[in-house]
C-alpha cells in the first residue's frame, strides 16, 4: 500500500498527523511585489484537466495575499477556504496549543459582526457548514454556503481576519473546548504513537512539543507563572496573521471578474506585516539527528494494535510533483504483487499489511516510512522481519533504477489527473488554499501527482535509495505485549514507552545483506508490467433516455436467481463505471456463528485477492469484498475498459477459494483479524457505541459483540468449509451497474459470471426466500408516550455519550422533511448552548437518524463529553423546553429562510460516481425505489408551513403523551471515572458558562449522584424487544411492475 492521495488529504482538527505535501515557495516562483499601485496582479495560467468545466484565475492582492478564484456557473454550492502558513510549531513555549486555540477563537465575532455566534449562524442559515483545522505548519478555515449568500459570507469571513474580537468571556470556554478535544484524543492509539515519535526527536525541536494543547498547557501552566492568555493570543495573532502569509480560494457561480471584485473589496483590508515564510519556519531542520537514529522505540498501546514502523529521514523535497524518487520508490516498495515485500511478509504470516510512502510532517522535514500491521508471529520475529525489509530494499538497489517502471508510474498519474472526479466545492477550495502555501499557482491542481514535464532522474532514485539504510533509520514498535515492560512515560497522554539503541551486531547484520546470501529469499523480485491499465477511454453511445435528467435505474433482469439493475451515467461522462454484486443468502446473518463465518470468509477472500487487487487499484480499478447482513457484497469501480474481466477474475477466485488448503496459518490469522474486529467494536468511541446500541434496540435481529465473541469458539476450518459449500449451493444475485455501460454489455457480463456459478452447481434459492432475502429488517415500534432509557458501561474511553432519540415513524417525505427542518433550526442554537456556553462536550449533534437502509426515521440529539449523562440529559431537556419558545416566537420570515436553507443543502447533486451509486443503492436496498427522492422531498418541503413545524414539534418531541422517546447513556466504567478527568455535575445555575474551576475541581461524581431522569429502564434488550411491536416495512414508493 502506498500513502495515496486520499490519505494525503485527511483533514484533522489538530496537528498530530500531517500527510499533506507542503513546502517552501520554490526558488523559481517569483512573487511580484506591487505595493505602490495598490492593484492586484494576475498570476499565470493554471493547468487543469481537459474535462474540467470550471475556470480558474490566480490573483495576488496588493497586501500580498494569494488568491485562486474558481467560476462554475452550474455550481449548487459556493465555498471559500483561507490558509495561514503558521501552525503549532510556532506555539510559544509557555502556551503549547496556541495556534490551535487561536483557530477556535477566530470564529467568535469580529468588530463588524460582533455576535460570537454570528458567522456560524449566517452560514448555517444559508445552507452551509464551516470548520477549521490546525496542523504543525499551517492553519486553515473553510466553509460552504448557498451561492446567493457568497457575497455576504465573504464579507463576514474576511472580517474574522481583519478584526477578530477574541472576547474575554470566550477565553475560558474555548480552553475547555480544546481540553475536551485533548481528552478525546488521549485514547487514540495512533495519536499516542505519533506523540512518542515526535517527542523523541532532537531535544527542543519545535515539532516534538505537544500541539493540540490542553487545560494544562493553555491555562493552568501559564497562569501559574503569571502569564495572561489573552495578551499571548493577541501577540501571536499580531505576529503571524499577516495577509502575505495567507492564501485564499473561492468558488462561486459568478464570473471570474465578478469573483475578483468580491474578493478584492474585502480581503485587501486584511492587515499586512513584514513577516516572511522564512521567519515563520525559522531554522526548521529534520526532527532526527545522529543521536536519534539507530534507535528502537517500543510503545505500549491501549488497544490490541500491533505495528512496526521504519522511519528514514531523507532530503527535504519541497515539490512532490517534481520528485522522481518518492513516487517511484513508494510504488516499488509498496506494491503487493508477486515478488513484493508485502506478498512475502503476508505469506510468512509476519504482516497483515504494508504501507509505504514519503511523508512531510512539517515544512523542512521529509520522512520515508514503511509501516507494517504486524501479526503476533511478526512481533515474535521482529528482527527477522526488519532483516527481510532490508533484503527487499537491497534487491531494488542492486537491480538499479528501472525506466519502464517510472514511465508506468507517470502514465498512471497522468491518467488519474485527466479523468479525475470533480471535487466538491468545499474540498476543492480547501485543497487549493493549503496547496498554494508552497506550490506555484500554475501547478496547484496536480500538486500531488507528477508533473507531466518531469524528466526521469536515475541519480535521484539512487541517492534516495542510498538513504534507506539501517544506520539512517528509527524503528517504532507498538504492541500490547509491551505493556508493563516500559520505563518512560510521555507527559500529555501518559503514553508508556521504551527507547534503546539498536545492537551493533544487528545493525551490521541488516547492513550487510546481499543478493548472494544463502538465506536471501528467492521471493523478492521486480514486478511485471501492470495488466489492468486501461487503454480505451471512449464514451459508449448514450441511451436516448440518458439525456433526461430524471432517468432512473431500469430492471434488466428479474428472476428468482438474478436481479439486474442498470443505469447509464448521464452526469459525469467519464470512461468509468461501477458494478456492485451481492451474493444473497438467508444463511448470511442467520445466527452469530454464521455471521462470524461470513465475515471471516470475506476477510480470507480479500486476503487472497491482494496480489492482483493492488495493481488494479493503481490502474484506477478499485474493489471491495464485504460481509453484509444479506450476504457477500462485491464492488468494483473505475475505468470501465477492463472492469468486466476484472470482475470475472474475482468471482472465479471466490468460487475456487479453498479454506486452509495446506495453509492453516492463513485461517488462524483471519480468525484473529475477525476477533480483533469484534473486540475493537466493543472499544469504539462512545458515540459509535451509542449508535450500535440503538441499532441493537431497534432492529429485529442484531447480534451483540458478546454473542459474536461466544460464537468464535465454533469457527473452525471444518465449519467454514461446510458453510461455504452450503452457501454457494443456493444463492440469489443482485447486480447494480452504473456508468459508461450499454445494457447488452451488462447482461452479457452477468450471464458470463453467473455461468461460472451454475457450472459449479449453484442453484437459485427457493422462491419465497428470494423475496425475503431482498427485504430489509423490520424496526421496533416504540408506543406513543414511550419514555425508555438504556444505560451501557464502556471501559475504553473516559468520555460519556448521551443520546435522546424521538422516533417519528415510517419513512415518508413529509416526516423526513419535518425532521430536517427541526434539526436545521436547532443546529445553531444547540451548538451555541450545549457546546459553546455549557461546555457539555466537543461533539454535539441534532440530526436526522434513519437506521440506514431500513424504513423508519427519527430525530437524534447527541452529546459526547466529560459529563454525567444524567446531567446532560437534563440539560438537553432544558434546551428542548427553551426551543419550544424559539419556535413559538419564530417569524414567518425566519421560517422561510430556514426552509430555503434546506432546499439549498439538498440541491447538492452527487459529484462523484461513488456518491451517485450510493443514492441509487440506498433506494434498492431499502426497497423504497424512491429514485426521485430529491425532487419529491423538495416539493413536499414547499408545502410545509410554520404551523406544521410547531405542530410536529409538539406532537413528536414535547408532548409526553404522544412522543416516542428513547434515551441511551454510555458511561465510562468506575476505574476510568476515577482517573484523570472525572465526569462532573456542576452545581451552579443553568445555561451559563461554567468556569474552569468548577469543572475541574468538582468531585460531585455523576455516578454517585441521584438519577433524576424519570424513564422506563431497559435492562435486558432481548426481553424488552419481545414485548414490542414492529413497524411494517414501508410500501415501495414506486412499485416494481
Ligand atoms: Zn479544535
Amino acid at each position: 500500500m502506498v500513502f495515496t492521495q486520499n490519505i494525503l488529504f485527511i483533514f484533522l482538527t489538530t496537528a498530530l498527523f500531517h500527510f499533506s505535501m507542503c513546502n517552501l515557495i520554490s526558488e523559481n516562483e517569483i512573487i511580484p511585489q506591487n505595493e505602490t499601485t495598490g492593484e492586484s496582479i494576475l498570476l499565470g495560467e493554471i493547468s487543469k484537466p481537459p474535462l474540467d468545466r470550471r475556470t480558474y484565475l490566480g490573483v495576488l492582492l496588493p497586501n500580498g495575499m494569494k488568491v485562486i478564484l474558481v467560476s462554475d456557473p452550474n455550481t449548487t454550492k459556493a465555498a471559500a477556504a483561507l490558509s495561514v502558513s503558521v501552525g503549532s510549531i510556532n506555539d510559544p513555549d509557555d502556551f503549547l496549543g496556541m495556534a490551535h486555540f487561536l483557530e477556535h477563537m477566530l470564529f467568535l465575532g469580529s468588530q463588524k459582526y460582533r455576535d460570537e455566534n454570528s458567522f456560524h449562524k449566517f452560514i448555517s442559515e444559508h445552507g452551509g457548514y464551516s470548520n477549521a483545522a490546525t496542523q504543525s505548519d499551517k492553519t486553515y478555515y473553510y466553509y460552504r454556503v448557498s451561492p446567493l449568500a457568497l457575497e455576504e459570507s465573504l464579507d463576514r469571513f474576511a472580517h474574522l481576519f481583519i478584526s477578530p474580537l477574541f472576547t474575554e468571556t470566550a477565553l475560558e470556554r474555548e480552553v475547555l473546548a480544546v481540553e475536551s478535544e485533548h481528552q478525546k484524543y488521549i485514547s487514540d492509539d495512533w495519536r499516542r504513537i505519533e506523540r512518542v515519535i515526535a517527542q523523541t526527536g532532537k531535544p527542543g525541536h519545535p515539532f516534538g512539543r505537544y500541539r493540540t494543547g490542553s487545560l494544562e498547557t493553555l491555562w493552568t501552566h501559564p497562569k501559574s507563572i503569571g502569564l495572561n492568555i489573552r495578551d499571548a493570543l493577541l501577540d501571536f495573532h499580531l505576529t503571524y496573521y499577516s495577509s502575505q502569509l495567507m492564501n485564499l480560494a473561492v468558488i462561486g457561480a459568478q464570473s471570474l471578474d465578478e469573483l475578483q471584485l468580491l474578493v478584492e473589496k474585502v480581503f485587501v483590508n486584511v492587515p499586512q506585516s513584514n513577516i516572511t515564510l522564512e521567519d515563520v519556519d525559522g531554522s526548521m531542520t529534520q526532527l532526527y539527528g545522529r543521536d536519534e537514529l539507530e534507535e528502537r522505540i517500543d510503545v505500549a498501546p491501549l488497544g490490541n494494535l500491533r505495528s512496526l514502523q521504519l522511519i528514514f529521514p531523507i532530503d527535504y523535497v519541497p515539490e512532490y510533483y517534481k520528485n522522481t524518487a518518492l513516487g517511484y520508490l513508494s510504488h516499488l516498495l509498496g506494491q503487493e504483487g508477486p515478488g513484493s515485500l508485502s506478498a512475502f511478509l503476508k505469506k510468512r504470516h509476519f504482516a497483515e499489511s504494508v504501507t509505504v510512502g514519503g511523508f512531510l510532517p512539517s515544512r523542512g522535514m521529509t520522512f520515508f516510512k514503511i509501516r507494517l500491521a504486524l501479526t503476533q508471529e511478526g512481533f515474535r520475529n521482529l528482527n527477522q522481519v526488519v532483516k527481510h525489509i532490508f533484503q527487499c530494499i537491497t534487491m531494488i538497489r542492486e537491480k538499479g533504477p528501472q525506466l519502464w517502471f517510472w514511465e508506468e508510474v507517470r502514465a498512471m498519474s497522468m491518467m488519474h489527473f485527466r479523468f479525475r472526479d470533480e471535487l466538491y466545492p468545499i474540498d476543492l477550495v480547501t485543497k487549493l488554499a493549503t496547496n498554494m502555501i508552497v506550490y506555484p499557482v500554475q501547478k496547484v491542481l496536480y500538486a500531488n501527482g507528477i508533473d507531466p514535464d518531469l524528466k526521469y532522474n536515475a541519480t535521484s532514485i539512487d541517492h534516495t535509495l542510498g538513504l534507506l539504510t539501517p544506520r539512517n533509520c528509527r524503528l517504532v514498535v507498538a504492541s500490547s505485549e509491551l505493556q508493563n515492560t516500559t520505563t518512560h512515560k510521555e507527559h500529555h497522554f501518559g503514553v508508556e514507552y521504551n527507547r534503546v539503541k539498536i545492537d551493533e551486531d544487528l545493525l551490521q547484520e541488516w547492513e550487510n545483506v546481499t543478493l548472494n546470501d544463502i538465506d536471501f529469499p528467492s521471493d523478492f523480485y521486480l514486478p511485471e508490467p501492470n495488466e489492468f491499465i486501461a487503454s480505451k477511454f471512449d464514451l459508449k453511445p448514450r441511451d436516448n433516455q440518458s439525456l433526461d435528467d430524471t432517468f432512473t435505474p431500469r430492471l434488466l433482469m428479474d428472476t428468482t436467481f438474478t436481479q439486474l439493475w442498470y443505469l447509464q451515467d448521464n452526469m459525469f461522462l467519464l470512461p468509468k463505471a461501477s458494478v456492485t454484486v451481492e451474493l444473497l443468502s438467508p444463511m448470511a446473518y442467520g445466527d452469530p456463528l454464521k455471521a462470524n463465518l461470513l465475515l471471516l470468509w470475506s476477510k480470507l477472500i480479500t486476503h487472497s485477492l491482494a496480489e492482483f487487487q493492488y495493481s488494479a487499484s493503481l490502474a484506477g480499478i478499485h474493489s471491495d469484498v464485504a460481509a453484509m447482513e444479506g450476504g457477500i457484497q462485491l464492488t468494483v469501480k473505475g475505468f470501465d475498459h477492463k472492469l468486466g474481466a476484472f470482475l470475472e477474475k474475482i468471482l472465479t477466485r471466490i468460487l475456487t477459494f479453498s479454506v486452509g488448503e495446506g495453509d492453516d496459518q492463513s485461517f488462524a490469522a483471519g480468525k484473529d483479524a475477525v476477533l480483533d474486529i469484534i473486540v475493537n467494536t466493543g472499544q469504539s468511541q462512545p458515540h459509535e457505541m451509542a449508535d450500535r446500541v440503538i441499532r441493537q434496540l431497534f432492529l429485529e435481529t442484531r447480534w451483540t459483540p458478546g454473542d459474536l465473541l461466544d460464537a468464535m469458539e465454533d469457527v473452525k476450518i471444518s465449519t467454514m468449509r461446510s458453510f461455504i459449500k452450503e452457501y454457494l449451493d443456493r444463492l440469489k444475485f443482485r447486480w447494480m451497474f452504473y456508468g459508461n455501460f450499454e445494457p447488452e454489455e451488462c447482461v452479457k457480463i452477468v450471464q458470463d459470471c453467473e455461468a461460472l456459478f451454475i457450472l459449479n452447481g449453484t442453484r437459485s434459492i427457493f422462491s419465497s426466500q428470494a423475496k425475503t432475502v431482498l427485504a430489509p429488517q423490520r424496526v421496533i415500534q416504540l408506543p406513543e408516550g414511550a419514555n425508555f432509557l438504556h444505560r451501557v458501561e464502556q471501559s475504553s474511553h473516559s468520555s460519556s455519550c448521551t443520546v435522546v432519540l424521538f422516533q417519528i415513524g415510517l419513512d415518508s417525505s413529509r416526516s423526513s422533511m419535518l425532521i430536517q427542518l427541526v434539526s436545521r433550526v436547532m443546529h445553531s442554537p444547540i451548538f451555541d448552548q450545549l457546546r459553546t456556553k455549557e461546555q457539555l462536550g466537543y461533539t454535539v449533534w441534532a440530526d436526522d437518524f434513519g437506521v440506514a437502509y431500513y424504513s423508519t426515521v427519527s430525530l437524534r440529539i447527541l452529546v459526547q463529553g466529560s459529563r454525567d449523562p444524567t446531567y446532560v440529559e437534563g440539560r438537553i431537556n432544558n434546551f428542548l423546553a427553551d426551543f419550544e419558545n424559539v419556535l413559538a416566537n419564530m417569524t414567518e420570515k425566519e421560517f422561510l429562510r430556514h426552509r430555503k436553507s434546506i432546499s439549498n443543502i439538498r440541491s447538492n447533486p452527487p459529484k462523484t460516481m461513488t456518491d451517485k451509486v450510493a443514492t441509487i443503492t440506498r433506494e434498492i436496498y431499502s426497497q423504497r425505489f424512491n429514485f426521485h427522492r430529491l425532487q419529491v422531498d423538495l416539493e413536499t418541503l414547499e408545502g410545509i408551513g410554520l404551523a406544521d413545524l410547531r405542530q410536529f414539534f409538539t406532537e413528536h418531541i414535547s408532548n409526553p403523551k404522544t412522543r416516542r422517546r428513547l434515551a441511551v447513556h454510555v458511561f465510562p466504567s468506575v476505574s476510568l471515572i476515577n482517573s484523570t478527568f472525572p465526569l462532573t455535575t456542576p452545581s451552579d445555575g443553568m445555561g451559563v458558562a461554567y468556569s474552569v474551576s468548577n469543572i475541574t475541581g468538582g468531585n460531585d461524581n455523576l455516578f454517585t449522584a441521584q438519577n433524576e431522569i424519570m424513564a422506563d429502564l431497559i435492562e435486558d434488550i432481548v426481553s424488552w424487544k419481545q414485548t414490542m411491536h414492529l413497524f411494517p416495512n414501508s410500501n415501495p414508493f414506486n412499485p416494481l411492475n
